[in-house]
């Protein structure tokens, strides 16, 4: 790739679209390829695609450099997520909010179910909790915004004591994205992404990634994911890999207008009659409401949306609506009634009047 002859000091809305480029050579393309290969001629530098492929580079080039580190793609978040969970050594304690996303609770309590970890449940909202469950533990799991309450999380706090105390913290960055905080700058080990959401913002392919920090340590720990992803095997399709960097050229255009019309929606629901209760944390595109009433109550909500997609996942140009605990997997602590909202780039007032008429429905 070819980033060495960039000026320095791009702002990110410039990087997503430089970045993970060729080189300019005359008549090069100006696109990476899709290299589909499952192996190499010998004596390269790769010698069979699961240790590596040029189409994954570019992607990882590009990522890396929004985060401010070194970056992995692996073939889903959750794969990423089992890839950094696996830095922990068998036996050894973590620490972890039971308000995460729900595929990495679930993972956790597998873990404590089969002996492979004691888990130690904590509340990422309180600062000193989290921190006095700290001492002997291998590793904390940081998740912020969370999914789907939105609570919010002291990153620098919780990332100095865990470095103060030698446990690696990982934080899921997926709902803040790179644009809105870059976690390795607070010293966390580890930052996770679930690429299927922001990063490639078209609800057209499942992938993740891992980030971790350019120095001694931080490619240590590259080193320990790269080997969990080769000997793992959830390595991305050079295909998705290719769409997810096509979708990364726009996050910052996507993402200023989906944040606008989350602030806005958030503004006009605030107070409004069928919301018992409005999660927002005041960036981002994520929007969670209580209903006022039972799940049943919700659910008569997302039956009558018209615009807004009644359906899972997030992070996609289309404004998507979910009661979450729908999900077998989802932890009791998401309330029966909360309704998830993924606000996309459409017209503000278009998407206003669908859902304001699908709450009249409560
Ligand atoms: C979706 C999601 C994941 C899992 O990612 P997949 O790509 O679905 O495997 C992990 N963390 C968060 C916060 C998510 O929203």
């Amino acid at each position: 790739m070819s980033t060495h002859d960039l000026p320095e000091d791009l702002s990110p809305a410039t990087r997503v679209v430089a970045l993970g480029r060729p080189p300019r050579d005359p008549g090069a393309p100006v696109n990476p390829s899709i290299e589909l290969t499952s192996t190499y001629a010998a004596d390269g530098a790769v010698g069979y695609a699961r240790a590596g492929n040029p189409t994954w580079l570019a992607f990882e080039e590009a990522l890396g450099s929004l985060e401010g580190g070194d970056a992995l793609v692996f073939s889903s978040g959750m794969a990423a997520v089992t890839a950094a969970l696996s830095l922990a050594p068998h036996g050894t304690p973590i620490v972890a909010s039971k308000t995460a996303y729900n595929g990495t609770v679930a993972r956790l309590l597998d873990a404590k179910a089969d002996g492979s970890h004691e888990v130690r449940w904590v509340d990422l909202t309180d600062t000193d909790a989290v921190i006095a469950a700290l001492p002997g533990a291998a590793l904390v799991w940081l998740e912020s915004p969370s999914n789907p309450l939105l609570e919010v999380a002291d990153l620098p706090a919780l990332a100095a004591a865990a470095r103060a105390h030698g446990v690696i913290s990982v934080c899921d960055n997926t709902f803040a994205t790179p644009l809105g905080q870059r976690p390795l700058e607070f010293g966390v080990g580890v930052v996770v992404h679930s690429v299927t959401k922001y990063l490639s913002g078209h609800s057209d392919l499942i992938l993740g990634a891992t980030v971790t920090a350019a120095t001694d340590a931080g490619r240590a720990l590259r080193d320990r994911l790269a080997h969990q992803r080769l000997l793992g095997g959830a390595i991305a399709g050079p295909v998705e890999t290719w769409l997810a960097l096509r979708g990364l050229r726009t996050l910052a255009i996507r993402l200023e207008r989906a944040s606008a019309n989350a602030a806005e929606l958030a503004s006009r629901l605030d107070g409004h009659s069928a919301v018992a209760r409005l999660r927002y944390p005041g960036f981002g595109a994520m929007v969670s409401i209580e209903v006022a009433g039972d799940a049943d109550a919700a659910e008569r909500v997302t039956g009558a949306v018209r615009l807004w997609s009644h359906s899972t996942s997030l992070g996609g140009v289309e404004s998507q609506i979910e009661r979450r605990r729908r999900h077998e997997l989802e932890p009791e602590t998401t309330p029966d009634n909360l309704l998830r909202l993924s606000v996309g780039i459409e017209d503000v007032d278009d998407l206003w009047r669908d859902l304001d008429r699908a709450l009249g429905q409560a």
